[in-house]
């Protein structure tokens, strides 16, 4: 027996599985939902904040790729954000301070948090080719607009 396990909160309240919202009220971590079989890693209370994780980064990851065309600019950072976030998140999960369902969310965030720094990136690179030929041809038309 883990002698860790500390009982959920008192029975007043709902506590609803993570994976299928059964009531475990009376049951304690490490114990299984009777209704799906998941494993109780953490209670629900607690959890509800960390998941803020990996939802910032999937909304992050969607906001770079959508911005990406904007030079870049916003885009960048937010791809940026969005795969620490997605590795905080992750790490969160790991430790049993974020919910397991989550999970999905926190690589959606990376994936596209990678999308939108490939994208971003390639943006701004092409914004800086258009600015050295647009500078080469000035330059050319300078030498080239002498009497
Ligand atoms: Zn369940």
């Amino acid at each position: 027996m883990n002698e860790d396990t500390s009982p959920l909160p008192d029975a007043g309240e709902n506590i609803n599985c993570l994976s299928c919202g059964y009531n475990i009220v009376g049951l304690r971590l490490g114990e299984r939902c009777p209704e799906c079989g998941t494993q109780v890693m953490q209670f629900a209370s607690q959890t509800t904040q960390s998941s803020g994780k990996a939802i910032t980064s999937m909304v992050l990851g969607i906001v770079s790729i959508v911005t990406c065309m904007a030079y870049g600019i916003i885009g960048l950072p937010c791809g940026i954000i969005a795969v620490v976030f997605a590795k905080k998140a992750r790490l969160a999960i790991q430790a049993g301070t974020a919910p397991v369902s989550s999970q999905g969310m926190a690589t959606a965030g990376r994936v596209c948090g990678w999308i939108g720094i490939v994208l971003s990136s390639l943006m701004v690179a092409y914004l800086l080719f258009m600015i050295l030929v647009f500078v080469g041809l000035l330059a050319a038309g300078a030498t080239g607009a002498g009497p």
